[in-house]
Formats: C-alpha cells, structure tokens, sequence
C-alpha cells in the first residue's frame, strides 16, 4: 500500500513505456500520461497490472497547463504526491532552419520546455514539503552538440538541459534530486523513417540503443545508489563525444 509513485509523461509508447516497465519492477505504482495512443497505454497498463503493479492513465497534452493542471489537481489533493517525475513527453519536427516554419519551432519548443514546466511546477511544490523526490528529465544528444535539420529540437533539448542545472541548485537543499537523461539513436518510432545506418556510422558501439538501455538509466536515477548525484547529464548514446 505504501509503494512510491511514478509519474512519467510520453509512457504510451517508446522510451517512456520503458521507462514505466522499469519502475514498476523497481515497485513504484505508476502514473502514465500520454497523449492519444490510448490502445497502446491500455496495453502498457494491463502489462503493469498483470506483473502486480499498479498504473493510473491520464491522458493528456503536457504543453496545455490546464489540462496538466485538471488531471493532476484531483490526485495531488487526494494526497498521492509522486517520488519520481520522469519528464519523457516529447517529439521532433525536423526542416532545415531557412524553411522553418513558426509552428514547427513552437511546437517542438512547448513540448519540451512549457512540457517541463507544466509537470515541474505542479508536482515540485509537493515533493519539496515532503522534502523529497526525484526529476528526470529527457533530453537529447542533440541538445548536446549541433545536429542539422533539428534547430527547433536542439534548442529545446539544451533548453532542457539548463534548467535541469538550474532548478538542482535551487532545490538540493530541499531533498529534491534533478538531472537529465541524454540519449543519443534509441530504437523507437521516432526513428521511423530515418536513414539509421548511416546515421550509426559514427556511433562507438555502432548500433542504435534500446529503450530499455535508457530505462536502466533513469531508474538508477530514481533509486538510493543515485543519492549523491544532481544537476547532472548521463549521456546514453552508445559512446558519441558530446565535449
Ligand atoms: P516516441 O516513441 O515517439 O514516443 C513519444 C511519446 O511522447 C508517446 O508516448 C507520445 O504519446 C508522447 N507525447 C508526445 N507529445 C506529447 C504531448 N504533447 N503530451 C503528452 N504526451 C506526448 O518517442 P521516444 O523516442 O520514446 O522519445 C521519448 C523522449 O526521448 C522524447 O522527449 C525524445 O525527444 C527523447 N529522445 C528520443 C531519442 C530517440 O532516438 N528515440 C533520442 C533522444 C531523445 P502518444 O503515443 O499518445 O502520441
């Protein structure tokens, strides 16, 4: 009855499903958002259930704060404050910048960073009166070094990536423990498409990763061994120099 709880956004399907595998073998309960994969959550929560854990869906648009905020006001009164905020929700909408339009660039932008702090700033409150509670949040190797094709992405990953640094120094003292996640190629759909050989080309251990390889990651962010470690960027991309 007393299992810490999960929360991980963009759960329906890729990382973010194995995101919420992980932490559900780890005996955290599970909160799942996503936002119109519906079939593929139910699934992800009949999964979860049948291994005996337990797992809410709330479907929603993390870049929308009242739909943020009606889904997760009820839950938040009824006195269930998440340990683990994963914020995975995310998608790319990659064109070179010169025919960028302002659409492609918002909504890459809001996604990740109105995403970010829609989630943050509701749960945070909560966890620093319990003064405890972990953050992670997704970023990307392409907020690491310039990537072309995705200067809507990369700026909202780096983006990402200064306010995980950020938001760790205001709240260390608190108990509160942020840091990102970097992957580099991870095998989900949002590869579909892609020229994925050539793009490994360049990658160390010439491959793409596997979402659970992340998974692993931000799990052992969420546990007891990673007291000790906030406001940090675990790169998992299989070996790409980042600087
Ligand atoms: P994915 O397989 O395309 O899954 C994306 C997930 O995000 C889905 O569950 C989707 O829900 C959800 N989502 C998208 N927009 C949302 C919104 N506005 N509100 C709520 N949920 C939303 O992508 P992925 O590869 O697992 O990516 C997960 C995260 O890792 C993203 O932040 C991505 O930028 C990052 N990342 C991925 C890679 C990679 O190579 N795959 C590399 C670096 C970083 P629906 O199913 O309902 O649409």
């Amino acid at each position: 009855m007393n299992e810490p709880t999960a929360l991980v956004t963009g759960a329906s399907r890729g990382i973010g499903r194995a995101v919420a595998l992980k932490l559900a073998e780890e005996g955290y309960g599970l909160w799942i958002n996503y936002r119109s994969s519906h079939e593929k959550a139910g699934a992800l929560k009949e999964e979860i259930e049948a291994a005996g854990g337990s797992c809410l869906l709330l479907p929603f648009d993390v870049a929308d704060f009242s739909a943020c905020k009606k889904a997760l006001e009820p839950l938040l009164a009824a006195g269930t404050i998440p340990y683990a905020l994963i914020n995975n929700a995310g998608f790319a909408e990659d064109g070179i910048f010169a025919l960028m339009n302002e659409s492609a660039w918002q909504n890459v932008v809001d996604v990740h960073l109105k995403g970010f702090y829609n989630m943050t700033s509701l749960i945070l409150p909560h966890m620093l009166r319990k003064r405890a509670g972990r953050i992670v949040n997704m970023a990307s190797a392409s907020g690491q070094t310039g990537v072309g094709g995705q200067v809507n992405y990369s700026a909202a990953k780096a983006g990402l990536i200064g306010a995980t640094r950020s938001l760790a120094v205001e709240v260390a003292k608190r108990g509160v423990l942020v840091n990102a996640v970097a992957p580099g190629f991870i095998d989900t759909e949002m590869l579909s498409g892609l020229p994925v050989d050539r793009m490994t080309a360049n990658v160390p251990l010439g491959r793409v990763g596997r979402p659970e390889e992340v998974a692993a990651v931000v799990a052992f962010l969420c546990s007891p061994g990673a007291s000790y470690i906030t406001g940090q960027v675990i790169a998992v991309n299989g070996g790409i120099f980042t600087g």
